[in-house]
């Protein structure tokens, strides 16, 4: 059985108090593992080590948004994963497409950062999604087909069970417009049939793997897209950062 996944990005949003507070809610209204839905959310890089002391043993996951695929070493301004075990951080999350967009990630530099994670026993959230105009020109799938291959290669099949995968349109992230749920589940469909071909043996591994969508989720359409047969959950900006939108989505 695949994990249903609620994640909550919370990007570059909140002050500490704010995080600090919606941490506190989410304690308080979301029962571990309620309804079978793992909870997990992404605060800033500033709030991780308070929010993740805050729901230490809560049962919800906390995650980085990013980190750097190194030990410690001379990277000024980023994180090292190895900083983010030391603070109770067991998952981070790769290839964002605002991180795509505006820091210029590539998919071997994700590449690198989820092997990175994986060898260190960290979970990866590996987002992929193609933006409007790839979508318009018919590109949709060779594009999430590359952001899969030349994202997940020369990972071993047996780190396939630290990874999740997030469907992220760009189209949809922020903007109110989410993929119909036909839509959504068709990428999801062949992201599972991508994975089923990395590898020898990886048809398995693609059945189990938990297939996040992002774009636009509300309490109001979630349950359509969770319906699907390849929808295993959300990844959630906007409403995750207000607690009764985010308990909505459970
Ligand atoms: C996101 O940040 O990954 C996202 C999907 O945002 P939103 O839910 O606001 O569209």
């Amino acid at each position: 059985m695949r994990k249903t996944v609620i994640a909550g990005n919370w990007k570059m949003n909140l002050s500490e108090k704010e995080a600090v507070s919606l941490a506190q809610s989410i304690k308080e209204k979301i029962p571990p593992k309620s309804k079978d839905r793992v909870a997990l959310v992404f605060p800033s890089m500033i709030h991780l080590a308070s929010v993740a002391k805050l729901l230490e043993g809560s049962g919800v996951l906390v995650g980085a948004q990013n980190c750097y695929p190194s030990g410690l070493a001379a990277f000024t301004g980023e994180t090292s994963p190895e900083q983010l075990k030391e603070i109770g951080v067991g998952v981070v999350m790769i290839g964002h497409s605002e991180r795509r967009q505006f820091l210029g990630e590539s998919n071997s530099f994700c590449n690198e950062k989820v092997r990175f994670l994986l060898k260190e026993g960290f979970t990866a959230l590996y987002c992929v999604g193609e933006t409007l105009s790839e979508r318009e020109s018919g590109k949709t799938f060779a594009v999430i087909g590359a952001q899969i291959r030349e994202g997940l290669q020369g990972i071993e099949s047996n780190s396939f069970s630290k990874l999740i995968l997030a469907y992220e349109p760009v189209w949809a992230i922020g903007t109110g417009k989410v993929a119909t749920p036909a839509q959504a589940q068709e990428v999801h469909a062949f992201i599972r049939k991508e994975v089923a071909g990395l590898f020898l043996g990886a048809a398995e591994v693609a059945q189990s793997i938990s297939i996040l969508y992002g774009g636009s989720v509300k309490p109001d359409n979630i349950q359509a897209l969770l319906k699907e047969a390849d929808i295993d959950g959300g990844l959630v900006g906007g409403a995750s950062q207000k607690i009764d939108s985010y308990a909505g989505l459970f």
